[in-house]
């Protein structure tokens, strides 16, 4: 039976970098079928949607979601196009956020004194609640009493899950390390209620090593030491933004996949670069298609395929360590698609 998957390609460099994706997923010789969502900006533009409104109903059927970026503030407000993205994670159930964050050789670190594979962590972000939830509201508009209230909401059960999925993690991995980011010296409640829930759910994993780590000194560390994390586990918004600086400091925005995994596999899973639409190099062929191929990766590892996954990886360490076909962010003059037919003809030797 052909596994199927919904191709959600998006905005800006979204369809670019989902086109190289697919190139690589189409040669594994694997029984694909595929269905293009043409859901974007330009659709809102035109119906005043970016999606139908039963788009969560129209992606159930599929085992997997292969998603580019969302967003043109060109065409709609960026709270307005994010919107299917957060649909997706919380109708489905996407509890899961994985970022890995793997230094390759032949990609430049902005880091000094650190060697190819040094970086080698994992953060599990919580992806349905905490700072992420629509509770709030605004009131009093135009007036002196104006305001704005945004809830953080964290659940036992939510919070639970997420530490849960973070030490089993750690235990597949060999330094076997979790480091839980909050800053319960500031946010007494829901943070302080976290890093309880972790001590409780610690006591069940006595093989994996636990440390608490504030956001503000983690966010330092991701930049001074990052070989010294391993599974880093944190909110929602925590762990949005220290991905971006995982990013970063394994060679930019271009190498870092992600996986929005229900893990019940009630709900299909989405899987989609870390990066956004980047619409200053959009249609311009400059885009580094690896973190969509990466994702593309995770997607087939969770749909029970960790050969082609490995095979995957293999093509793009390979392809990265001979350092010939490059973007521009890799200070290269190549293109997307450039980039794309490299690691496609590098998975025969993979
Ligand atoms: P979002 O909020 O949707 O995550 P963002 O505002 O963080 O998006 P990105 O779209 O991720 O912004 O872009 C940030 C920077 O990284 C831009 O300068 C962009 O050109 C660069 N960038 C993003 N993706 C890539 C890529 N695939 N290849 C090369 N550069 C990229």
């Amino acid at each position: 039976m052909a596994y199927k998957i919904a191709l959600y390609p998006g905005d800006g460099v979204g369809p670019e970098v989902v086109a190289e994706a697919r190139k690589i997923l189409d040669a594994l010789g694997l029984p694909l079928e595929y269905r293009a969502l043409d859901w974007n900006t330009t659709l809102y533009a035109k119906t005043g949607a970016c999606a139908p409104a039963d788009y969560l109903e129209q992606m159930r059927p599929f085992d997997a979601i292969l998603l580019g970026a969302l967003g043109d503030a060109k065409n709609a407000p960026d709270h307005v196009s994010i919107e299917p993205l957060l649909g997706m994670r919380k109708g489905f159930d996407q509890y899961v956020n994985i970022r890995p964050a793997l230094l390759y050789e032949g990609v430049d670190c902005p880091i000094r004194n650190v060697k190819p594979y040094d970086i080698d962590m994992v953060v599990i972000r919580e992806n349905t609640e905490g700072e992420y939830t629509t509770m709030g509201g605004r009131h009093y508009a135009g007036t002196p009493h104006e305001a704005a209230m945004q809830v953080s909401y964290f659940t036992r059960m939510g919070t639970e899950r997420i530490l849960r999925y973070a030490f089993e993690t750690a235990r597949t991995r060999k330094r076997k390390h979790v480091t839980s980011i909050t800053k319960s010296n500031a946010l007494k409640y829901a943070m302080v209620f976290w890093d309880g829930l972790t001590e409780e759910v610690a006591k069940d994993y006595p093989d994996v090593s636990l440390s608490h780590m504030l956001v503000d000194a983690a966010a330092m560390n991701f930049v001074r030491t990052p070989q010294s994390f391993d599974v880093v586990v944190a909110s929602n918004l925590f762990g949005d933004i220290l991905t971006d600086i995982a990013a970063i400091v394994i060679g930019g925005m271009g190498f870092a996949g992600s996986a929005n995994i229900n893990p019940t596999r009630e709900f299909p899973s989405m899987f989609e670069p870390v990066h956004g639409s980047a619409p200053d190099i959009a249609g311009s062929g400059k885009a580094n298609p690896i973190a969509a191929v990466l994702s593309a990766a995770m997607m087939m590892e969770f749909l029970g395929e960790p050969g082609a996954a490995g095979k995957i990886r293999k093509a793009v360490q390979l392809h990265l360590a001979e350092g010939k076909v490059r973007t521009p962010d890799r200070g290269g003059k190549n293109t997307t698609s450039e980039v794309g037919d490299d690691i496609r003809g590098k998975l025969e030797k993979a």
